[in-house]
């Protein structure tokens, strides 16, 4: 076998870190991992071949440190840098330092990053390629004056959000012209605080939509593939805590519609390695959200039930290789059903980093674990909180639901608190059993509760 790099630098940790370490072993590609002064005795250091430190434990000086990190690649003598998720996987800055250093950067090119890192361009290239869109305005809206005339045509409620958000942020609902009145400068000014653009444009808001996602795939020559749907609309505050795969109680037309339009896009734009694009789903309808142009926390699931090493493709189609993959071979093998393993209390949502006193991990047919964390292994409080994955797969919904609540039910952590109690209680609700839940379902069962 042609391995597609020489080295492979990992610009990441955790979960995600060690995910690529094994793609690479399989691939024969020997690895290079970067780590804050935090990490020294993390996992993805131990496995793998070559670790360089590139900071202090904060991530700006460190995992977000672009000289420091491209000095671990040119020192290694790295040609590819795999960036994961998160930190500077969709920084199309980083990837065009890494592209002029004559190292590739393991995702899409930096012109496709900067066109799906705004939300308004990327609806304008799905709206190119024939994407049905949610109504509202068509760019940026640079007044309130503007804000209210496209709110009143698009109709209340609507959804203001900041072209440059993501992760959950810089969204603000608006359920009249009141509202708008009052959070419209405080948007703009918000959404360049965080984002460093003042653009924020307008949507029509849907009450009870489901989020679809379709996982895809492309060449970067115009061929592309999907590979199933997946729902994320068990989200805390528009961030995802349970996902499965494939998306369940879609019509089989919906289905194909979502998946058609997905790699319709992908195609359209000559699109390289892996992405994900999201969508809202009400009744028959669905309507083009945003594309991440990365690997995602949740490709487990798609990976159980369509029997595809991701990881691995995007690595192969960085370097230039076709798709390994045929649109006719993607056939749904039961169903997969993901948990985000967070270290933060379940009630307050605040995060418990710590020392891990106890930890046994389930096992059995169908139960995969992404982690990184093991007995005495810390968890630090200076990022991301996702401590671990669990991922089920079952004959059916049915069968993996069951599945992960025995799943569950063995996977022991002490010394630190996490979500799973929660999840375990929403995996049993009637709502989520019976397909009822929408993308506000756990927010409002929450809200009830207390
Ligand atoms: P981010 O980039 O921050 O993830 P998205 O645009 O992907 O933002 O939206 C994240 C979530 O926010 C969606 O899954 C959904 O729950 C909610 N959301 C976004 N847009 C709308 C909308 N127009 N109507 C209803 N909910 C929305």
């Amino acid at each position: 076998m042609r391995r597609p790099f020489k080295k492979l630098l990992i610009a990441n940790r955790g979960e995600i870190a060690l995910r690529i370490i094994r793609a690479c072993k399989e691939l024969d590609i020997p690895t290079v991992a970067i780590f804050s002064q935090a990490d020294r005795n993390a996992l993805h250091v131990r496995f793998a071949d070559e670790a360089v430190c590139v900071g202090p434990a904060p991530a700006v000086g460190s995992y977000l440190n672009m000289p420091a990190v491209l000095s671990a690649a040119q020192i290694t003598g790295a040609d590819a840098i795999h960036p994961g998720y998160g930190f500077l996987a969709e920084n199309a800055r980083f990837a065009e330092k890494v592209g002029r250093m004559g190292i590739t950067f393991v995702g899409p090119s930096v012109e496709h990053l900067h066109t799906f890192g705004d939300k308004l361009s990327a609806k304008e290239a799905a709206r190119t390629a024939g994407l049905p869109l949610l109504g509202g305005s068509t760019g940026a809206i640079d007044s309130v004056e503007d804000a209210m005339r496209v709110a009143d045509a698009t109709g209340y409620p609507v959804i203001l959000k900041a072209a440059g958000g993501g992760g959950g942020k810089g969204m603000r609902v608006v359920e009249d012209e009141e509202a708008l009145l009052r959070v419209f400068d405080v948007a703009q000014a918000e959404s360049l605080a965080a984002f460093g653009s003042k653009d924020v444009f307008i949507e029509k808001y849907l009450r009870k939509p489901r989020h679809v996602e379709v996982q895809v795939a492309g060449d970067g020559r115009g061929g592309g593939i999907h590979v199933g749907t997946r729902d994320c609309s068990m989200q805390r505050r528009h961030q995802k805590i349970i996902e499965e795969a494939p998306a369940p109680f879609l019509s089989d037309s919906l289905r194909s519609r979502i998946e058609e339009a997905a790699s319709s896009l992908i195609r359209s734009v000559g699109y390289r390695t892996v992405a994900t694009c999201e969508f809202l789903v009400e009744g028959e309808g669905f309507y083009f959200l945003e594309v991440n142009p990365r690997i995602q926390v949740e490709h487990p699931a798609t990976e159980e039930v369509y029997g595809v090493d991701l990881i691995q493709e995007q690595i192969r189609l960085a370097a230039g290789e076709d798709l390994s993959i045929e649109q006719s071979a993607i056939v749904a093998q039961g169903h997969a059903i993901e948990i985000r393993v967070n270290a933060e209390d379940p009630r307050t949502f605040l995060p418990s980093p710590g020392l891990i006193t106890g930890y046994h991990e389930p096992g059995g047919p169908g139960v995969r674990i992404d982690s990184a964390v093991h007995e005495h292994a810390i968890v630090q409080p200076f990022y991301d909180s996702l401590a671990a994955k669990l991922i089920v797969r079952g004959r059916d919904r049915e069968h993996a639901i069951r599945r992960v609540l025995h799943a569950i039910d063995e996977f022991v952590v002490e010394g630190i608190k996490t979500t799973l109690p929660l999840q375990r209680e929403l995996l049993c609700t009637p709502e989520f059993q019976e397909g009822r839940h929408y993308t506000r379902f756990v927010d409002e069962w929450l809200a009830s509760r207390v």
